[in-house]
């Protein structure tokens, strides 16, 4: 498998897998113009993508659906409650084909059934948000972006993993101290909101010693209360598992799973 960041942060998020060619994109939070300049930058023509997959209807997940199925003929999945409010919030202008995924369920997109996408509820403050694993020959990429906490599921989920993306959205000190108000503060560090370096480094302390975890890609940065490097120092502080961070302005490497 091949995991690529096109984008990643509530500047918009998307992000490309591969597993034996099969191609997909979660979430296009970012316009068709980047996508298909990133993507081709890895020499990928994303005219060549299988499928848009979409985690939430937040705007930084969802803004350029019409356009990536408009442009490049992308079928989209997404839930049906997270369909229905996406396209009533959003002005994402015509689209031809939904195909509906259930929330808290495995599927599948036509004659590939030995790559299973599975969607699991977040706790984010969305109407259906999911959070996906994708497996391809017994090997395991989960992308957690949005989750609202380090909710139970994701401790059982972790140690089966063999790759992660993981939301490291703030730090608490800075989000405290920023000029943000009292309740977008409470927002972004509460039950609903992003997940902290801290709570992202700790929900992979208990596991680096033992772990089939080849790389973990910390995501969805904040802009003004995180940056890289103290993300990757909290990180560092409580594990040592390969590292890397998702940026929010640039494609990242593409990142193997073995
Ligand atoms: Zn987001
Ligand atoms: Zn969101």
């Amino acid at each position: 498998m091949k995991v690529i960041s096109l984008q990643s942060g509530s500047n918009g998020n998307c992000i490309f897998v591969e597993a034996d060619g099969l191609r997909l994109l979660f979430d296009a939070g970012i316009s068709g113009k980047q996508a298909q300049l990133r993507l081709a930058e890895h020499n990928i023509d994303i005219n060549t993508v299988d499928a848009l997959i979409i985690s939430h209807e937040h705007i930084d997940h969802v803004k350029s659906a019409g356009i990536f199925q408009r442009k490049f003929n992308l079928p989209i999945y997404i839930t049906p409650k997270t369909w229905a409010t996406a396209y009533k919030q959003h002005n994402l202008g015509p689209i031809h084909t939904i195909n509906h995924f259930a929330p808290d369920s495995t599927f599948y997109l036509p004659n590939r059934p030995d790559v299973a996408i599975t969607a699991i509820p977040t706790h984010h403050d969305c109407i259906d948000g999911s959070c996906f694993v994708v497996q391809h020959n017994q090997k395991r990429l989960g992308l957690c972006t949005d989750l609202g906490h380090a909710f139970p599921e994701l401790t059982t989920l972790i140690p089966t993993l063999d790759a992660l993306i993981i939301e490291s959205n703030f730090d608490p000190d800075m989000l405290s101290f920023s000029s943000y108000p009292i309740h977008t503060q409470r927002r972004i560090a509460g039950p609903h909101g992003h997940l902290s370096n801290h709570e992202a480094a700790s929900s992979l302390q208990s596991y680096a010693d033992h772990t089939s975890l080849q790389w973990v890609l910390l995501a969805h940065l904040s802009e003004n209360n995180n940056t890289p490097d103290v993300a990757a120092n909290t990180h560092l502080d409580h594990h040592t598992l390969t590292t890397h961070i998702a940026s929010r302005h640039q494609v990242s490497p593409a990142y193997h799973i073995d």
